[in-house]
């Protein structure tokens, strides 16, 4: 694992987007661990640091299969619970339809069920000491970015680039007014460290340009 901040590090074997993992005592939250067929690759990894047996929560920014996938498999290694934002849960169970065509194919491909269920979030909870989930709608109907101190973990809500924010595309975002909301609502925050589902990390030390 990289260390990126005090008891912050990435996942290096992760697949399909960033995965982060969070200390707390003798406590272990995993962010992110991506797609599915990644999952035997991430309970390696965390086995190797001597962290696995200490997952006791897996926060997922999204129901997007390379966020989640890899998260039935983690709770079931481990019994974590695994936290998801509300308005999500309904398009891993079909009972709400995607908001554009390209994600209605990606629906398609399935995430296995969660042996022991999915805690869901509103925003404004702590699900981990010192994380709070944060709703920021837009890329998914409930999409979450989650704050710990100085660090932002992103999820999707905006992709990080050398030059700094940019919105996924139009296919893959579901409103794109309450993307822009959750864009501003980021940068807002102040914080040092941009942790993004996709592209590089970053530290932001004099604002953030748009990119
Ligand atoms: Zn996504």
């Amino acid at each position: 694992m990289e260390s990126i901040y005090p008891s912050v590090y990435r996942l290096q074997h992760s697949a399909g987007s960033n995965g982060y993992v969070v200390l707390d005592g003798g406590r272990v939250a995993v962010i992110d661990p991506g797609l599915p067929f990644g999952a035997d690759a991430v309970l390696r990894e965390l086995r190797s640091a001597a962290l696995l047996d200490k997952v006791t929560d897996v926060l997922v920014t999204h129901s997007d299969v390379d966020h989640i996938g890899a998260a039935p498999a983690l709770q079931a290694a481990t019994g974590a619970r695994v936290w998801l934002g509300r308005d999500d849960a309904g398009l891993l169970d079909g009972t709400r339809r995607a908001a554009t065509g390209f994600r209605r194919l990606l629906a398609f491909w399935p995430v296995s069920p969660f042996e022991h269920g999915l805690t869901l979030l509103d925003g404004g909870e702590e699900p981990f000491p010192g994380i709070k989930a944060l709703a920021t709608p837009g890329h998914t109907p409930g999409h979450m970015a989650f704050v710990f101190r100085e660090v932002v973990f992103a999820g999707d809500a905006v992709l990080g680039t050398p030059r700094g924010f940019r919105q996924l595309p139009g296919f893959l975002t579901s409103d794109r007014d309450q993307a822009l909301a959750s864009e501003r609502l980021i940068e807002g925050l102040g914080a040092r460290w941009f942790c993004p589902g996709h592209g590089r990390l970053r530290e932001l030390t004099s604002g953030v340009p748009r990119g």
